[in-house]
């Protein structure tokens, strides 16, 4: 409307911008599928550290493009895009597998005894045949199934027509393990969460960063905490960055943590040094 009482060429003016920007989101698709058949997708590996013990408990695969002109991408920069179609089957899948395979190596090379976490879309659970792919990537790695999580989100709850728990009772059967990531950012609540067949929840870094100076967010993460326990999952705080923070958090009870603090997302190569550096101290005693 305001384009029209501007007249003619504030018109075309918000038409052409429009047009830039349908352009640019057709030419961003293009772009990721001829990465997918170039193969530019890398993967990037934070760990998921014990409370207790402070020791790596498990991994979360991250996606990265290795752009051939703009380097590498984070997720933020072309997940959405590939979610509107059905890239995100052909990325996830990729992602899935590689990430299996990959950690059943370190299993066998340097008795790597943790998880990997596997973010999944909804787009993935609800429109594909996902418990088919996730069954071929299991047999084809040889990763145990109850050394794999699936990372869901909230967004799998907004439309129960599509029958979510029973597609998510149907991924257990395989023998995986699920974590609800981001939690506290969707609509869910905690009674809701109830129903569904999760054995981890991931508090989401809004509620965790610089917790250990903010009443309000760690009287939500302890009610979070106790409830999510008292229904038999693992808390893991998401994005714990400072000693102040992590103290907090293991007075409180939770679980596990991830955040720069311990590491930031590290390249196959980058921990794959790690584990090697790790076997090569143990070998000394
Ligand atoms: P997420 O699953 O919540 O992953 C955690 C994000 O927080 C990662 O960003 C990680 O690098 C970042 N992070 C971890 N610790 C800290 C911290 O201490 N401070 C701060 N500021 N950030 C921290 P990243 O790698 O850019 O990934 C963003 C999102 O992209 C992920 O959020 C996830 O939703 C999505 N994503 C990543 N890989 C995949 C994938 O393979 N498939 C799908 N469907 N989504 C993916
Ligand atoms: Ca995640
Ligand atoms: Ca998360």
């Amino acid at each position: 409307y305001k384009a029209k009482d501007a007249g003619r060429n504030k018109f075309h003016f918000f038409s052409d911008k429009m047009e830039q920007a349908v352009e640019a989101h057709a030419r961003l698709e293009w772009d990721l599928r001829r990465a997918m058949v170039g193969q530019e997708f890398l993967i990037y590996y934070q760990p998921v550290v014990d409370l207790r013990s402070l020791k790596t408990i498990g991994l979360e695969a991250l996606v990265r493009w290795q752009h051939p002109q703009k380097g590498i991408l984070p997720p933020g920069r072309f997940i959405s895009v590939s979610e509107e179609s059905d890239l995100i089957n052909q990325i996830g899948q990729w992602v899935l597998y590689t990430a299996c395979r990959c950690v059943k190596g370190w299993q066998d090379r340097y008795g790597f005894d943790g998880t990997i976490h596997v973010n999944v879309s909804t787009r993935q659970i609800v429109y594909g045949d996902f418990q088919k792919v996730l069954i071929d990537a299991l047999a084809e790695s040889g990763l145990p199934p109850s050394a794999l999580t699936l990372e869901v989100t909230e967004s799998l709850m907004i439309d129960p027509a599509e029958d979510p728990i029973s597609k998510l009772k149907a991924l257990k059967e395989t023998g995986i393990q699920l974590a609800m990531d981001d939690f506290g950012t969707g609509y869910s609540s905690l009674s809701y969460l109830a129903r569904y067949p999760i054995d981890i929840l991931k508090i989401d870094r809004s509620f965790i960063s610089n917790i250990a100076a903010d009443k309000q967010k760690q009287s939500l993460v302890e009610a979070i905490i106790r409830m999510g326990q008292s229904m038999k999952m693992n808390i893991v705080a998401e994005g714990v960055e400072t000693k102040e923070d992590l103290d907090y958090l293991v007075a409180s009870g939770c679980n596990a943590a991830q955040g720069y603090y311990f590491s930031k997302p590290v390249s196959w190569k980058a921990y794959e040094t790690t584990l090697e550096k790790q076997t090569e101290k143990k070998g000394l005693f």
